[in-house]
This record gives structure tokens, sequence and C-alpha cells, in this order.
């Protein structure tokens, strides 16, 4: 359980994606992540060096501060959130203020922190461990391409528990075709899209 984690930053915003889009929300971007995607778009939160380690409890106040001025919910998001254990950041946000934590993650490390709302966005060249496809509130599931189609469907039928989106990687015109016609000839699957980027908004 660790008591000072490496933050890239942390921001009070709208969440941009997902079941909860709109919805005003604190967020606390972890660094670390050795999952590779080539699409991300958070690779300066790859090495957890380059980020100064902060205190939970000093997290924990930003996210009350965050409650006060309106959110709804916190964010742990990164990098890969769960590469660290997040049980000392979540039972001092708790012991802090009211808000429910969510945490987005890719589902290669076990289940830490007993998150409120678990986004799982599978990665296909580094699948999730099953207790995160069977945990998970919403699987969304990046598409570029026709394969990622496949995937995504093998992966939801690990998670009859959730709801299940196709995000359209973004600038993907392929992605755009290939979810939205997903979206519309699949009753269960809803189109999901970053909002916040299309907004040009944190
Ligand atoms: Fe980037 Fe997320 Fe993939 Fe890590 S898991 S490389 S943070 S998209």
């Amino acid at each position: 359980m660790s008591h000072h984690l490496p933050v890239v930053e942390t921001f009070h915003s709208l969440q941009g994606e997902g079941m909860h889009a709109g919805r005003s929300a604190f967020f606390i971007r972890l660094a670390g992540c050795s999952v590779g995607c080539s699409w991300c778009d958070t690779k300066h939160s790859w090495p957890m060096e380059s980020h100064p380690k902060q205190s939970v409890t000093t997290l924990a106040a930003e996210a009350a501060a965050a409650a006060q001025a309106g959110a709804a919910f916190v964010v742990i998001t990164g990098g890969e959130p769960l590469h660290h254990n997040l049980d000392a950041l979540t039972q001092s946000i708790r012991a802090a203020c009211t808000l429910p934590v969510h945490i987005e993650t890719s589902g290669v490390d076990p289940i830490s922190g007993s998150p409120d709302w678990i986004t799982l966005s599978p990665k296909r060249h580094q699948p999730p461990r099953a207790e995160l496809l069977a945990a998970c509130h919403e699987l969304k599931v990046v598409v570029h391409e026709a394969n990622d189609l496949l995937f995504a469907d093998v992966a939801a039928a690990q998670a009859p528990q959730a709801s299940w989106l196709v995000q359209p990687g973004w600038q993907s015109t392929e992605g755009q075709q290939l979810a939205i016609h997903y979206a519309q000839s699949h009753a269960h699957w809803r189109l999901s899209l970053q909002s916040h980027k299309w907004l040009q908004v944190r």
C-alpha cells in the first residue's frame, strides 16, 4: 500500500467519455504505464520517475475541494493507475469526502482500492485479467480496425454485467465508421465519443 504516488496532473473538469460523460469530475492522473499502446494520447505519463510523488492525503484534500466546487466523483486514471496499489489513496479520499471513486484501467493488474466504478478499456496486445472483466461496470473498447470489434465481442462475453461501449480511436476515420455501424447494428452496444476532445475542453 503506497502513501505516495507519482502524479502527472490533477484537474477538475467534465468526464468526456463513457457512461458518465458530461458529469463534473475530479481527475487524478497517475504516472506509469507499460502497456505501450501505439495510439496512446498520454505517452508523457508512461515513465513513473519523471513525475513527482504526492501524498495521498494531499490528493484527497484536492478531491474534497473539488467536491465543494461541484465534482460528482473522482476519476483515478493514468497512465495505468492499477500499476500502483490504490488502497491508501481511495481510503484517504473516502476519509476526506463522500465522492464515489472511479478507476479507468486497461485491466492488466490486480484490482486495488475497492473502486465504486471500474471503466475497463482492454487492449488487444495485452488482454485484461479475468477478474477485471468480471468486475467492471463499463467495458469501453477503442476501435481503429475491424479486428478491434472481434476483440470487443470476446471481451463482452466475459463481462455480461457491464455496459458495453465502442469508442472510435481519435481521428481514426475507419474507427469512426466501424464503431458507428457496430453500435447501430448491435443493440447492446453504444457509441462513446471523446467529447472533451471534440469540445477542446480538458
Ligand atoms: Fe496509454 Fe492507456 Fe495504453 Fe497505457 S494503457 S499506453 S496509458 S492508452
